[in-house]
Formats: C-alpha cells, structure tokens, sequence
C-alpha cells in the first residue's frame, strides 16, 4: 500500500491509491473531511456531520460510525511508517474520544450565539471572530439571517474564557485558513476606538492571516470616520468591507427597509478605497416584481460604475428566497445570471454569483 501524506498548517491529509479511505485530521486527531465508501463528507465547526446522505449531530449514529471507520485506516498507515509528527495526529486520532467533538458544539454555541449563519463567498475559509449580534438595522424585508434580531455589541475581547473557548475550535489560530472575519451583521457599528482594540485582539489570539480582516458594514448605521481614521484600522489589519447595496436603485431600496440615501454607501465606499480597504457590494436578484429588474439591473450598473471598483474589489450578486424555502425560484437564478453578464462587462471588480441559502461554516 501507497500513502500519499500531506502536512498542513492545521493538520495533516492521508490518501492511498489502495484504500477507498482518505481523510484531513486536524492537530487534535479529529477528522474534518473524508471521503469514504466514495462518499464524501466534511465537519462543520460546531462539530456537525455534512455528506449527502445529510446532516448529522457529533453524537448521531452515522456519525460516531464514521469516526470509527477511520480508525482502520488510521493504524494501516502508521504501520506503513510516517513522520513524527504524523505520527503525533494519527495516534491522537486513535485515542480522540467521541465526546470530543461534542465539546466543539458547546464551544460554537457559546463563542457564536447566534450562529455563524453566512459569510462572503471568498470569505468562507475565514475564522470568524465574533463581535456583535443581531442588527442595528434589522428592517429589511428579505433578510433571513438577522430581521428583528436585536443589536448589541459582544464583550468578548481579551476574556479568558471566551479566548480558551475559540482555541478550542481553532488552536492552530488562522493557520491553514484565509482570513479573520468580524462577525456579525455590522461589526463597524463599533466605535472606532473598540473596533481598533478588536482587531487588535484578533490578530493577538489568532495571528495575522494572510489575507487580513474582513467584516460586513453598513454607512447607515455607524458613526462618522475619516479618511485618517481608516487608514489607522488599516494599519490594523482591516482589508475588506462588505455593504449591502442590494440595488442602486433608491426607489427600490426604499421598499424593501433599506436607506435610499445612497450617498452614505457612496462616501464610506470611497473612503475605504483610498485608506486601502478593498471593498465588497452585495446585489440581490428576484426581490421585486420581474418588470422591475430592468430598472434594478440598470441604476445597480450605473452606481458601481461610478465607483471605479478594481480587482480586489467584490460584487456578489445573490439570488433572493423567501423565509423558510430552500431555495430561490428560478427567476430568481436567471436574473442573477443577467446581472453577473451586465457587471462583467462595466466593472473591474470580481462579480461572482453567492449562494447564501448553501452557506455552512466548515472546519
Ligand atoms: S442591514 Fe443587512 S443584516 Fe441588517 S436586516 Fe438588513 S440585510 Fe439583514
């Protein structure tokens, strides 16, 4: 038998020609993907088991079996002979009791309170470092994730407890992931001394990622900053924000619980780009009546436009669904497609289509 192993920053990959077994582990033994009896299947960071027979709890049947599955395996490729530091995981993996993974629950319940419910798309191999819950906003008519909830700020810088809670999700920190991502809604709700102090503490537990910081935002809901003030943050290790536009159509944004006062999205965004924080436009697809999309697809160009976007900026264009479908319609998708065309062709930034009703935070 062939072992193929592979050492990542957070774990180590075992594959082998022979076997219909490969797997990830992590540092802790615990195994975030495999594939097996050529089915796949990937560890949510609340523990959780995703394959496309479905998802199971950390203590479902199916999947306690499949952490013993591995066990075989795991044994066969120590005998072959690995490095030691191989060696350390694989034995680890041998020994990890079940109630391991139920540990990594109570530990994502309790370092996200609400979830980690979605991320942008080139974001989603980020460790989210929670800061608030709920939305200063909260009114808009389409939103799944965060309509109605309550704002407030977490105190969860520099607590013990909350620090031991996240090295128990990630004790590698940011090692072998993309990014740290602020969560939730709004992180620049902060006051600007408390957001500089977050990502001060983030980088501090963490380590700097490669891809720096990363957060949602919102011009209508925060205070005022200047230029300097960005740059400070910048300096910081803040990379990318994320606005949710939706259209550039005010009219349209009216209806739907958000500003029509475009000009605040416009200002932060201008101002993000010269303190050198790339910026991100959600748009959303199949939220209005079909003979609206024109208007929509139009004012949404010409707004972007006049931003002078460049590559490292992002449009994501994501097709809307109703609270409690499991996806959107199909008009919904074709809109999306149209949109993506048009934005293509009139913008440098990258324009990718978002699926948020698929997101789950994998491990
Ligand atoms: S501002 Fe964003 S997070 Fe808040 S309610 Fe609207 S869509 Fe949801």
């Amino acid at each position: 038998m062939t072992f193929q192993i592979r050492v990542l920053p957070e774990g180590v990959k075992v594959e082998c020609s022979d076997s219909d077994v490969s797997m990830r582990l992590g540092v802790q033994g615990e195994w975030k993907a495999i594939r097996h009896d050529e089915r796949f299947y990937r560890r949510g960071v609340d523990g959780s088991v995703h394959g496309a027979n479905g998802i199971f709890s950390p203590g479902a049947k199916q999947a306690v079996e499949l952490h013993q599955d591995i066990l075989p395996f795991c044994r066969r490729t120590l005998e072959a002979g690995v490095a030691d530091a191989v060696e350390v995981i694989l034995q680890r993996c041998l020994r990890l009791p079940i109630g391991f993974y139920h540990q990594q629950e109570q530990a994502y319940q309790a370092v996200y309170p609400e979830g980690v419910p979605v991320l942008p798309p080139d974001r989603y191999r980020d460790v989210v470092f929670p800061v608030t819950t709920g939305c200063p906003n909260g009114q808009c008519t389409f939103c799944a994730f965060y309509r109605g909830k309550p704002f407030s700020l977490l105190r969860s810088d520099g607590q013990d407890d909350f620090s031991r809670q996240v090295k128990t999700l990630f004790p590698k920190g940011v090692a072998g992931r993309e990014g740290i991502f602020l969560g939730s809604a709004n992180a620049l709700a902060l006051p600007f001394s408390a957001l500089g102090r977050t990502l001060d503490n983030a980088i501090k537990l963490l380590g700097m990622p490669k891809r720096g910081i990363a957060c949602f935002g919102d011009a209508d809901y925060m205070g005022k900053r200047t230029v300097e003030q960005w740059e400070e943050l910048q300096s910081k290790g803040l990379r990318q924000v994320v606005l949710g536009l939706e259209t550039g159509a005010p009219d349209l944004r009216k209806t739907i619980g958000k500003s029509d006062q475009l000009w605040k999205t416009e200002r932060l965004a201008h101002q993000l780009k010269q303190a050198g924080i790339a910026v991100g436009f959600t748009v959303l697809t199949g939220f209005i009546a079909a003979e609206h999309f024109p208007e929509h697809r139009k004012q949404t160009d010409n707004f972007l436009q006049a931003l002078e976007l460049e590559e490292e900026d992002r449009v994501y264009i994501s097709p809307w669904f109703t609270d409690g479908a499991l996806q959107p319609e199909g008009r919904a998708f074709d809109e999306a497609k149209d949109m993506k065309q048009q934005l293509q062709a009139s913008t440098r930034a990258r324009v990718t289509a978002y699926s948020s009703h698929n997101f789950y935070y994998f491990s």
